[in-house]
């Protein structure tokens, strides 16, 4: 009986948290593209940027606050301004 309870916690809690993935997408947040790179530490918000065409390896569009949070990616140097700008908003 405990074991019944306890798998339907995990299911629960599963589907509560990807009903918030998807509130994720839907909030429209921002969305920048990292280079799936091992040596890549860096995110960007314009697919075209100069930096990232140099990348090797493919090129992943993910959530902004993923790219710092998970990848402990830091904004491109070219594209501070974009950075800077959105700040001044919150
Ligand atoms: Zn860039």
């Amino acid at each position: 009986m405990k074991k019944i309870v306890l798998i339907s916690i995990a299911l629960l809690s599963y589907s509560v948290y990807s009903q918030e993935e998807k509130k994720e997408y839907k909030k429209d947040e921002k969305q920048v593209y990292i280079c799936n790179s091992m040596k890549s530490e860096r995110y960007h918000y314009k697919k075209d940027c100069r930096a990232i065409q140099k990348c090797q390896d493919t090129i992943v569009k993910i959530l902004l606050k993923k790219a710092r949070n998970i990848y402990g990616r830091t904004v491109c140097g070219f594209e501070t301004h974009v950075e800077s700008s959105s700040r001044s908003k919150n």
